[in-house]
């Protein structure tokens, strides 16, 4: 199956099995806006409730609020987004398809690296056991000049980017003749540049009405309650603050499913420290965010760093963290080192002081900020496209199994009457009402309990129960294993603890303290 298949088969299975939706479906959609369906919703919480508990719950500096979407117009003046939040963007006259200019030529990048790729292959099979990867690559006069031309287009990319010279993003595409992957012609518009806030009218009235935005990120409802938070916590620099909530960006080039949406959801954390100290905060965070997406197991060569060569106009360093999605190794992550720049913004903006007392260097300062900022959505995206697996199976049949970890999966656990007479149900109904208590359960009485089984394995439960006749005579019942589709007879007595060392965050908090200095 072609990477391709699969994506389109996953976003299927996503539909099909109540994960996701495409917003507004009757009315035919509404482009970039997705709406979770039961089992998405409660994936998408269980990813949160990761993300909040590893922040919050294991960092004693870090601590966690909910900010209004809806802020002052000012702050987003400060911020710079009504200034500089701004993608540019380039129009194909024939297909009158839009695109980011920037996109485009990541991936015409992405093109030769494939090709820089395929030689490689070629070398390793040609050389065998004595294929040497790195010489290879700097003496094979193909990878040389196709590695010369990536340097190249990099480094004009990022000059025209950092310069805002429009002109010479387009004639960057124009060189690199770049063709519209629709249309298949170079006949492009210039470059523009183009807002991606949402803005709205505030009031009961036209005339007395303010304009407002939709928040393109979270981070700034943090910054403007840093001297509330650090006050009424009593905290002491280094600490964070942490939010998840929603975001609004009117992305032009929306596509690649929930990859890049208008509406989306966002888990920020803004760590406050001293001013100097900032970069090795900044390596400290990127190892942190690093444990926390590995240790969900789902390959360590899925992930990789991405060092940015063009910053934003607030950092002074920045990283993504990126991950092997079924279209390529793309952004799931950003850790960003952001100066004062936000802080100092806003205390200019606003007029109030916006300082720390550090009563250990005797100074007042404005804080330095390093920023964890990742996508619920894409997190999502991430582990079903990791999750999503074809099997063949010994007995000729296939499954599809969503490998989801099992602290994360939506379902914990079915409890399975075999037969729906002779006592089983009930049966089956009294252990249901004393798990339920503890895990997110399902009940299932119809149809054959392969099929039962197949049907859980394809929304990612890790442990079905069943319940059989011996179940009556000595209260134990079958335990089946989602992955290795092993199977357990077990006392009643003993499921919530199976059940629970699989599918508590326990073992994987233990890991993170241990790892990352808390
Ligand atoms: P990209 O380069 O992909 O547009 P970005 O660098 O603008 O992303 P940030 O502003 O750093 O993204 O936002 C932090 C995180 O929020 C991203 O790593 C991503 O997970 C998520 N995110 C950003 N934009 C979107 C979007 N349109 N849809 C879904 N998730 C998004």
């Amino acid at each position: 199956m072609t990477q391709d298949d699969l994506f389109k088969k996953l976003i299927a299975h996503s539909k099909e099995y109540g994960f996701i939706f495409q917003s507004s479906e009757i009315y035919d959609g509404l482009s970039a806006v997705y709406d979770y369906g039961q089992l998405g919703a409660e994936l998408k919480n269980n990813i949160k409730k990761y993300w909040w508990e590893a922040m919050v719950r294991l960092n004693d500096n870090i601590v966690g609020i909910d900010s209004a979407i809806f802020m002052h117009p000012r702050i987003w003046e400060a911020s710079g987004h009504v200034g500089a939040f701004n993608d540019p963007l380039i129009d194909n006259k024939d297909s009158k398809k839009r695109y980011r200019a920037d996109v485009l030529l990541e991936d015409h990048i992405a093109k030769i690296e494939e090709k820089i790729d395929k030689e490689v292959e070629k070398g390793r099979k040609k050389f065998a056991d004595n294929f040497d990867e790195t010489k290879f690559k700097e003496t094979n006069p193909n990878i040389i000049r196709n590695q010369n031309k990536i340097d190249n287009i990099k480094h004009r990319m990022n000059e025209a980017l950092n310069s805002n010279d429009l002109d010479a993003l387009k004639q960057l595409i124009l060189d690199c003749e770049i063709v519209c992957p629709v249309s298949g012609t170079r006949n492009w518009t210039d470059v523009r540049q183009f807002n991606l806030m949402f803005s709205l009218q505030m009031g009961s009235t036209a005339e007395g009405a303010s304009t407002i935005y939709l928040r393109p990120e979270t981070a700034q409802g943090i910054f403007v309650n840093f001297l509330n938070v650090q006050k009424t916590g009593r905290m002491k620099i280094p600490f964070g603050i942490a939010q998840t909530g929603k975001a609004f960006r009117n992305e032009i080039v929306a596509r690649q499913f929930i990859f890049r949406m208008r509406e989306f959801e966002q888990m920020e954390m803004q760590f406050f420290v001293r001013p100097g100290e900032e970069l090795k905060w900044f390596e400290q965070w990127k190892q942190n965010r690093m444990f926390w997406h590995k240790s969900l197991g789902l390959g360590d060569d899925n992930y990789r760093f991405h060092d940015h060569e063009k910053l934003a106009h607030y950092a002074n360093a920045a990283t993504d963290i990126e991950f092997n999605f079924p279209f390529g190794f793309k952004e799931v992550e950003g850790i960003h080192s952001r100066t004062d720049f936000d802080l100092g913004n806003h205390q200019k903006y606003s007029g109030k002081k916006l300082q720390y007392f550090d009563s250990e260097t005797g100074e007042s300062y404005v804080p330095y900020v390093v920023e964890t900022s990742i996508g619920v959505d894409r997190m999502m995206l991430l582990i079903l496209s990791a999750a999503y697996h074809e099997e063949q199976l010994s007995d000729g049949e296939q499954r599809v199994v969503l490998h989801i970890p099992p602290v994360l999966a939506p379902v914990k656990l079915a409890v399975l009457p075999l037969l729906k007479k002779d006592g089983l149900p009930e049966k089956a109904r009294e252990i249901l009402n004393a798990l339920k208590c503890d895990f997110y359960c399902q009940y299932d009485e119809k149809d054959s309990i392969g099929k039962r089984y197949r049907r859980q394995d394809a929304i990612g439960t890790p442990f079905c129960i069943t319940i059989d006749h011996q179940t009556l005579e000595d209260n134990t019942v079958t335990i089946r294993h989602r992955d290795t589709m092993e199977q357990q007879r077990t006392d009643i007595s003993k499921i919530h603890e199976i059940i629970n060392e699989e599918v508590s965050f326990k073992k994987i908090f233990e890991k993170l303290i241990n790892q990352s200095k808390f």
